[in-house]
């Protein structure tokens, strides 16, 4: 019977490889068309060869058509090692990197990874190299160990996150390669400590209110309609009926309640003598899973209808981005209890679940009824100048997903029953 202790002695042998590994995939760019890149079908070549020498039963291409890259087709690259039970074990990791930004501004080239002080340089190593590196390493100790499983373990390597996920996620949900059951991680969040497990995220709404009332001179303002009154006025009251209205709060989000904030406002007149005629400003909403974002939205409008009565003023709400959250993950569950076991066991910290201010693709998970966790080490600097993964991250994530995997899938294998 293998052993736990063995398992992470061969991850800890891979090391090297893994360095390797991450930094061919990060010398290939793979950025999605709205971001001026041509996709991701080099770095896909790559990795499927890499996949295939990780002792899976069957890698699989899901090519997304997409007309707007040269080869037109978004790949998406997935592995299982079938169980004796088709339920599966997902860790979904993505290929694509947002653009590098200014060239000049990067001490280390972004397509040029770099090792210095354990630390590997290079766009995409954090986000979502890292991950993706650390559970094909995991999977592949495991396959080596393990001949047959009671789960299917599967590996989804994914297109297109950074805009959406059309082309990925959303593409293999609708082609029913995630089945109703199934476990699934994403491990595209976390914090430096690997102490925080995300389950769950706020909806977001940002909101453009324009108001037009009437411009006049500021010495007779019953004359006209100051839109930045009316706009004020309306600002306030409504923010603090969304905040009583919608007041309910959850322990597991930072801060617990919903947010209602007024964020960017365009300038109005550029002289001090006129009452403006136009106030237009926006409005940043997270609201907890418990609301329905689209109700938030109904209610905005209708407040907004009271105050066009009221004050002679024409209001205008517009919807610029609606991201509703689907329900929160258990935290009482096995899939749950096997990430804190296999953290603690590796990491010796005590994880804490977590609800987030929006942004993962997880929540594209449970908006389509999946159970999704979201975790990983990392030092946060995603999408920032010097983007870097830390190798004793890479290695020590590759262990808490090995025995993550082996919990799950191969529980008796391991003596983890
Ligand atoms: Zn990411």
């Amino acid at each position: 019977m293998p052993s736990v202790e063995q398992l992470l002695t061969s991850i800890d042998g891979y090391r090297e490889d893994m360095i390797g590994a991450l930094g061919e995939l990060l010398r290939i760019p793979a950025i999605g068309p709205e971001n001026g890149g041509d996709g991701e079908f080099e770095g896909a070549r790559y990795l499927r060869e890499l996949v295939e020498r990780c002792g899976f039963d069957d890698v699989e291409m899901f090519d997304a058509l997409d007309e707007r890259v040269r080869l037109r087709l978004r790949p998406n690259v997935v592995a299982k090692k079938r169980g004796s039970s088709d339920q599966t074990v997902w860790i979904v990791t993505h290929m694509d990197t947002v653009p590098p930004g200014d060239l000049d501004t990067w001490n280390y080239p972004p397509f040029s990874p770099r090792l210095v002080d354990g630390k590997l340089y290079g766009l995409g190593s954090e986000d979502n190299g890292q991950a993706m590196i650390a559970s094909l390493f995991a999977a592949k100790a495991l396959n080596e160990l393990s001949p047959a499983g009671r789960r299917t373990m599967g590996l989804a390597i994914v297109a297109d996150e950074e805009r959406g996920s059309e082309k990925g996620i959303k593409f293999l949900i609708r082609e029913g390669v995630f089945r109703s059951g199934d476990i699934i991680y994403v491990p595209d969040y976390g914090v430096p400590d690997g102490s925080v497990i995300e389950v769950a995220e706020k909806s977001l709404v940002w909101l453009k209110v324009t108001v037009e009332g009437k411009q006049t001179h500021a010495s007779t303002p019953a004359k006209g309609i100051n839109a930045m009154k009316v706009g004020s006025r309306f600002m306030t009251f409504l923010l603090d009926h969304l905040a009583e209205k919608y007041g309910k709060t959850s322990e597991i989000f930072m801060p617990p309640n919903s947010t209602f904030e007024p964020t960017k406002r365009l300038q109005t007149v550029g002289n001090i003598n006129t009452v403006p005629g136009e106030d237009v400003f926006y409005l940043d909403f997270r609201i907890l899973p418990d609301y329905d974002a689209e109700e938030v939205l109904k209610t905005v409008k209708k407040i907004a209808r009271l105050f066009e009565e009221r004050t002679g003023a024409d209001i205008t709400v517009e919807n610029e981005q609606t991201t509703s959250a689907g329900p929160p993950s258990p935290t009482d569950n096995e899939a749950m209890k096997a990430l804190v076991s296999a953290i603690k066991t590796v990491r010796e910290v005590e994880p804490v679940a977590r609800g987030i201010g929006g942004g993962t693709c997880a929540n594209l998970f449970r908006l389509a009824g999946f159970d999704a966790y979201a975790w990983q080490t990392v030092d946060e600097v995603a999408h920032s100048i010097n983007e870097y993964s830390k190798v004793d991250n890479i290695v020590g994530d590759a262990k808490v997903f090995a025995v993550l995997m082996a919990s799950l899938c191969y529980p008796s294998e391991f003596g983890l029953e």
